[in-house]
């Protein structure tokens, strides 16, 4: 066996400053009031930064910061014009990409190999696809002249930070609105980065303005009665409550929320390939992923052998350190989250589940928890039907198709879901019969900006990527 020698990415890369405003008209501003908010690195605890809690006064600068914007610039600028913007933006992240990638690192506590190669490629690629349509929108099949909608508030999670601003503002400029954003609170710091990087790319002010803060601040902004739009990624229990507080205010509304989804094997797959596929499904950022194969429905008769293939892969995953090049396993974002994770384990054990962790050692600062399984787990089992939002997978197993198909669609979300098998047919049939926005077939958690991605049921509604994103964010009148 090879050792690994550290191989820490540098931290110097990135130049974080003590204490940061709101963006405000393209320029920084302080807060109205007072409150302030730390935001640590969950490897460490170290504190990173302070930055401002947005008050609903400071929202309403925002929001008329926006809409000015919108009316006297943006809503008018042809798309071809929009275009350069978005494709300088792209260009710039591509060029600030390791940076970034640190940065995000830091805040998040994911490893450096997901946030360098995964979400920073994945950044550019949604600004370059949005630029590319925004002289194009006539043709995307939504009516001859669509219309941008005018202000866009849009609230994101923790899990992907950069990742998910670029899901909302990219397709929101590029049709022609402009916008308000809030990052979340544990992981504010590449969204603050992306504010120096709009005025890099001469944004014009109040294009893009980032208020930071916790609930409240949200809160206030989708509240915002001069607000058109409302775009928000996050839990089924928030998005209720925007469900809710928006409903009847004439604002249009997506809504991107958790999951629970089936990643199911069938005897025929490749085996090799679907242990591959499980471990990229629920332990891939630390499983703080919506769309996570976090329940595996395996055919009973191979359960033994891709157990033991899956048990002795996962031994060999590295937990620690999110900087250095060799870590898999990356820090919890938070302690509440940490928190929220042994609660609903220890509530498989004691409803009869049996638990197995890879045993790796735990570093003595930080929020961690190492790659864990439980089997024996039935459908009523809380880790069966509640998201964990970690890296604990849930194994069921089934004998037939239809009953795969059965216990797949037994959730009340339905975001994703995996198939592996060798047949063709039955990955169509299974598609077919599946509830889930995005179903993966001999693959799990790939992403690509020109494909739609969204939720059935209690996982949310509207589309985000590919032309179908384009809607969330355009008037469109029946053709
Ligand atoms: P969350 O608690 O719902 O928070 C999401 C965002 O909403 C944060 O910025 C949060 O602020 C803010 N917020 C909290 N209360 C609010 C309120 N009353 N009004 C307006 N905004 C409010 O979710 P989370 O725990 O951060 O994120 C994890 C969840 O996101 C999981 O359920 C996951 O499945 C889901 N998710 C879904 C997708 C998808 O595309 N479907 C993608 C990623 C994550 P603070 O954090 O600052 O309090
Ligand atoms: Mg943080």
């Amino acid at each position: 066996m090879f050792e690994y020698a550290p191989a820490p990415e540098s931290r110097d890369v990135v130049d974080i400053r003590p204490s940061y405003g709101l963006f405000i008209n393209g320029e920084w501003a302080d807060a109205l009031g007072d409150a302030r908010e730390k935001t640590i690195n969950p490897a460490s605890e170290e504190v990173l930064a302070e930055f401002a809690v947005a008050s609903e006064a400071d929202v309403d600068r925002a929001v008329s910061a926006a809409r000015k914007a919108y009316d006297a610039v943006w809503g008018q600028m042809p798309g071809r014009e929009r275009a350069k913007y978005l494709f300088r933006i792209a260009r710039i992240i591509q060029e600030r990409a390791r940076e970034l990638a640190v940065l995000e690192s830091l805040d998040n506590g994911k490893p450096i190999r997901e946030s360098r190669d995964v979400d920073l490629p994945l950044v550019a690629a949604h600004f370059f696809y949005y630029a590319g349509w925004a002289d194009k929108l006539g043709y995307a099949g939504l009516g001859a002249d669509p219309r941008p909608l005018g202000v866009a508030a849009q609230v994101i999670p923790w899990n992907f930070p950069l990742l998910m601003l670029a899901w909302k503002i990219a397709p929101a400029l590029a049709c022609g609105n402009t916008v308000v954003l809030k990052p979340a609170e544990t992981t504010p710091l590449t969204a603050l980065a992306f504010a120096e990087i709009c005025r890099q790319a001469d944004l014009p002010p109040g294009v893009v303005n980032i208020v930071t803060g916790a609930g409240e601040t949200g809160q206030a902004l989708v509240n915002h009665p001069d607000v058109n739009k409302v775009a928000f990624t996050g839990s089924t229990e928030v998005g209720r409550l925007i469900a809710r507080s928006v409903a009847g205010s004439g604002k249009k509304l997506t809504l991107e929320l958790g999951g629970k989804a089936a990643n199911i094997v069938f005897d025929d797959a490749a085996l090799d390939q679907a242990v591959e596929g499980i471990v990229n499904g629920i332990f891939f950022n630390q499983g703080h992923v919506c769309c996570a194969g976090s329940r595996l429905l395996v055919q009973e008769s191979i359960e033994g052998e891709l157990l033991d293939a899956l048990k002795r892969r996962l031994s060999t995953l590295r937990m620690g350190d999110p900087l250095d090049k060799n870590t898999d396993i990356g820090a919890i974002n938070s302690s509440a989250q940490l928190a929220k994770i042994k609660e609903l384990s220890d509530a498989g054990e004691s409803e009869g589940a049996a638990r197995w962790s890879a045993s790796c050692p735990i570093p003595e600062k930080g929020f961690w928890f190492p790659p864990t399984l439980f089997t024996g787990v039935a459908q009523s089992h809380r880790i069966a039907r509640e998201e964990i939002f970690g890296p604990v997978l849930s194994v069921l197993t089934f004998r037939t198709p239809a009953e795969a198909v059965e216990k797949a669609n037994n959730s009340p979300y339905g975001l994703s879901a995996g198939v592996w098998t060798e047949k063709g047919s039955r990955i169509l049939w299974m598609a077919d019969k599946l509830r889930a926005g995005v179903v993966w077939a001999n693959t799990f958690n790939k992403f690509d900006p020109t494909s739609p991605f969204g939720g059935y049921k209690e996982s949310g509604y509207g589309r985000e990527g590919g032309r179908h994103g384009l809607e969330a964010y355009l008037d469109v009148r029946p053709m």
